[in-house]
């Protein structure tokens, strides 16, 4: 039996590991195209503040790879041919496979506006990009951020760090429109101007403008130009799914898969980014870019590549973050609507978290240490606390566990009501009785 990985993630790493807890025999073989191999792809942001060595974005030892006992092999895939079972290498050498598992990730996408091929424009995707932003950070004095969601701000911390200064763009009128709502952006937004970046509004991106082959300066629509020499864009991500449509497997927005990580061919799963799951919450089959459900997708794909059972209930998506240096956890449903500095979803972010069904918000806290809570029926449908996390991991279980608070729901809801005591009472209380 032959189990072949396509992609060297967190995703392609959790299957082999499962293949082997129960299958000691078969042959693994992964396959990838990152230089460096497999890493933690949200450790980059760490990394580029400077508060993480290069060693620690690599958290696997040899030892540990030798005890998986399986074949890595560093190397584009070109095509998956399903009749014969088998890929194409480099357009060249084929491999054939019993069970395939895509677990190819997602892409930043490319920005496209006229200019952008420049030396100078960067992004945050891969180790070798966070490489050349230190690169440029090292010469470079000023730059412009545009974006959404996450990145951009990483972006933005990582060459503040560096000692740039920062321009940052955004489309409408605030940040992160369909997650935050319209406190928790202005929050993020007075930091960062509290960190000495400067906030542009409605301002759109129309073209990087060169000196002698490197960013000397952008253009607005409204024909404003701004001097720089570093432009980091982060305006979202696509799913790697290109080898699937070629062999013509069922897609969506990603590859579209049934409970047990599986595709429309029965020897072919897919997990990670590049996989579209059924989230329970909201009824859709949804996207996430996030680490732990990659994770444990690949896991439970890797059990039934190897012959088990193991069907993936999606949990609540939740992360925890940094946003302008205030640590936040963003936890189920909790916004709606498009974000115009984003085009569909972006990295350590949620499909889910922007399918707001019915809910009451309650709110507590001002500046610094904020909470808002998505009060359902009988059940939290979401979560956002930001500063203080006292709060996050009781409100991770009772959302994730769907808990019954229909005893607190009214006093959640009341006016002036201490949300952090109702609940810190509410999640002690449930500990002493469970
Ligand atoms: C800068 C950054 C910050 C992030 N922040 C967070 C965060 O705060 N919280 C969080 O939960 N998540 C975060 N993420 C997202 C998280 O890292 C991803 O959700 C996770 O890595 C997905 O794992 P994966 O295995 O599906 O895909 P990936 O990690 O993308 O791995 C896919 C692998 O497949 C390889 N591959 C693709 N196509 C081919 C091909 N044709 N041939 C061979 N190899 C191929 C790629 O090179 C890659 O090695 C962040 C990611 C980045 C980049």
């Amino acid at each position: 039996m032959r189990h072949v990985i396509l992609g060297a993630g967190v995703a392609g790493l959790a299957s082999v590991e499962a293949i082997r807890s129960v299958d000691k025999q078969s042959e693994i073989i992964m396959l990838g195209d990152d230089p460096h191999g497999f890493y933690s792809r949200p450790g980059l942001a760490y990394y580029i503040t400077g508060e993480l060595p290069d060693k620690a974005l690599f958290p696997q030892t040899r030892e540990d790879y030798a005890r998986l006992n399986f074949k890595y092999h560093k190397c584009r895939v070109a095509k998956i041919y399903r009749a014969e079972k088998k890929v194409e290498l480099d357009g060249r050498t084929y491999l054939s496979y019993d069970k395939l598992l895509i677990a190819t990730g997602a892409k930043a996408l490319p920005l496209t506006v006229p200019g952008a091929g420049l030396k100078g424009v960067v992004k945050l995707d891969h180790l070798e990009d966070a490489h050349q932003i230190l690169s440029v950070a090292k010469r470079g004095k000023t730059a412009v951020v545009v974006g959404g969601g996450i990145t951009a701000l990483e972006l933005t911390e990582g060459l503040l760090a560096r000692g740039v200064k920062v321009h940052y763009l955004l489309r409408g009128d605030r940040y992160w429109s369909n997650v935050l709502d319209e406190h928790e952006s202005r929050i993020v937004e007075g930091r960062l101007q509290e960190e000495g970046v400067t906030l542009n509004f409605h301002a759109e991106l129309v073209e990087v403008i060169g000196k002698s082959g490197k960013v000397g300066a952008v253009r607005l629509l409204d024909g404003r130009t701004i001097k720089c020499d570093i432009l980091a864009y982060a305006i979202g991500i696509k799913p790697r799914a290109d080898l699937a449509r070629d062999a013509e497997l069922a897609l969506d927005r990603g590859i579209l898969v049934n409970e047990f990580l599986q595709t429309n061919d029965p020897d072919i799963y897919a997990a990670g980014d590049v996989a579209q799951v059924y989230d329970p919450i909201s009824g859709r089959s949804v996207l996430d870019s996030l680490w732990h459900p990659a994770r444990e997708q690949g896991y439970a794909a890797g059990l039934n590549m190897a012959g088990r059972r193991k069907s993936y209930i999606k949990g609540a998506p939740f992360n925890v973050t940094r946003l302008a240096g205030l640590t936040t956890t963003i936890i189920g449903a909790v916004g709606q609507g498009r974000d115009e500095d984003i085009l569909g979803i972006a990295r350590g972010d949620s499909e889910t978290w922007r399918q707001l069904p019915d809910a009451i918000v309650a709110q507590g806290g001002f500046d610094t240490n904020h909470v808002r809570i998505l009060v359902g029926e009988k059940t939290l449908i979401g979560a956002i606390v930001m500063g203080d996390q006292t709060l996050s991991t009781p409100l991770q279980k009772i959302i994730a566990n769907k808990i019954d608070i229909s005893k607190i729901h009214d006093k959640l809801l009341a006016r002036d009501a201490k949300i952090a005591d109702v609940i810190v009472d509410f999640w002690s209380h449930h500990l002493t009785t469970a």
